[in-house]
């Protein structure tokens, strides 16, 4: 079998048509890194990295000497030596997601060496789709806010998806009035989340759900800082809203603090930040020892979008039943050229579900040209 010969890292950008905001920053240009692992005979595999494009791609390289000569196949052993370099310096944090990107590409060349998906060397899918949420309805600079999440969410339900989540953190009274907005828009048969990226004292969340709980949150996702897992509890304890986190939580020992916390009934890792797909097993093998049911942070390219449907579609629904309900994959819908063209296949929801890809790896390649165009400095 090959060894690694090459790992080569793409900070991809491009600016936005129209700038989009949440609770903390406003996006302009959408910034990603990525990371090809290439074998001696040349078969490669793509990886991704959530945060910072440029910290990332410094962390990628920091790792890579480790990798060089070595079997692709012993992806596990690879983790565990850029665990133990990294353990001093990064335990949460960045350097997590640049080992999230090495991993994720390591499985992708693997699968591709094995001819096998992704999936099936995660165990086995359990389901050949998986129900898809249409993230969006952020804010604008623009008047009349409300009107225009209210037509947005709508759009989604007639583009099929049974679920959608909003942003909130503008404020309780604001909030109120752009959610009663967008379930009116909606209908009651459409599941509706709200995120407010960790926007809220413990008190205004818990005004939040106190004026919002008529309308049947899904969950509330972030309602307070990740560092306060006792409001996170408190919070929890105090509403029936479905409390969600874990975006900003790194690796098994991370989410071991949120789930002792008693935080969160929904986990939600980026597998392409909480330590890869290797990590992400452990923690949904915790998750499942807590009952807490896990629901990826997704962000990114087709590439985290595919390492996702992959992860999902091997986890069983807890604690099991015939009618089940199915997990459910983060798609983002904000503009996006990094996701919409320069990975393929471009991945549509069908029904509220999008199809695990089949083909060997993970599934998606990276246009070349585009590759190209989209790596120059900016
Ligand atoms: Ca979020």
């Amino acid at each position: 079998m090959p060894n690694i010969a090459r790992i080569e890292t793409f900070v991809v950008s491009q600016r936005l048509q129209k700038p989009f905001s949440y609770s903390q920053w406003e996006y302009d240009r959408r910034t990603v890194c990525l990371v090809r692992v290439t074998a001696d005979d040349g078969t490669y595999g793509w990886g991704e990295g959530y945060g910072p494009a440029g910290v990332i791609r410094a962390g990628i390289e920091f790792f890579t000497p480790l990798l060089l000569g070595r079997d692709p196949l012993a992806n596990g052993a690879l983790w565990q030596a850029m665990h133990v370099r990294g353990l001093d310096f990064g335990r949460r944090g960045v350097l997590l997601a640049a080992i999230s990107a090495i991993d994720i590409a390591l499985w992708d060349l693997k699968g591709k060496l094995l001819h096998a998906p992704v999936s099936v060397l995660l165990g086995g899918p359990r389901r050949s789709r998986v129900n898809v949420y249409a993230t969006g309805l952020y804010f604008d600079r623009e008047p009349g806010l409300r009107d225009r999440l209210a037509r947005e969410a709508a759009g989604y339900v007639a583009q099929g998806f049974r679920a959608v989540k909003m942003k909130v953190g503008l404020g309780v009274e604001e909030d109120a009035g752009n959610v009663a907005a967008v379930r009116a828009a909606i209908g009651q048969d459409i599941q509706l989340m709200i995120d407010s990226n960790h926007a809220y004292l413990l008190t205004e969340a818990r005004a939040l759900v106190d004026r919002v709980a008529e309308h049947d949150i899904g969950w509330f996702e972030e309602p307070v800082s990740p560092d306060d897992y006792a409001g996170y509890r408190e919070l929890r304890r105090q509403t029936r809203i479905p409390i969600a986190g874990g975006e900003c939580e790194y690796g098994v020992h991370g989410f071991q603090q949120l789930f002792a916390a008693e935080a969160v009934d929904i986990a939600q890792p980026d597998l392409c930040a909480c330590g890869g797909l290797t990590e992400g097993q452990r923690i949904a093998a915790l998750a499942r020892a807590h009952f807490v049911e896990v629901t990826p942070h997704c962000w990114g390219t087709g590439i985290a979008f595919a390492v996702g449907l992959h992860f999902l579609s091997t986890i069983d629904v807890l604690p099991g039943r015939r009618r089940a309900r199915e997990p459910f994959l983060e798609m983002d819908r904000t503009e996006n050229p990094l996701r919409d063209l320069l990975t393929t296949p471009r991945f549509s929801p069908e029904g509220g579900s999008v199809a695990v890809p089949t083909a060997p790896g993970l599934g998606v390649d990276v246009d070349a040209a585009l590759l190209a165009e989209y790596s120059k400095p900016f």
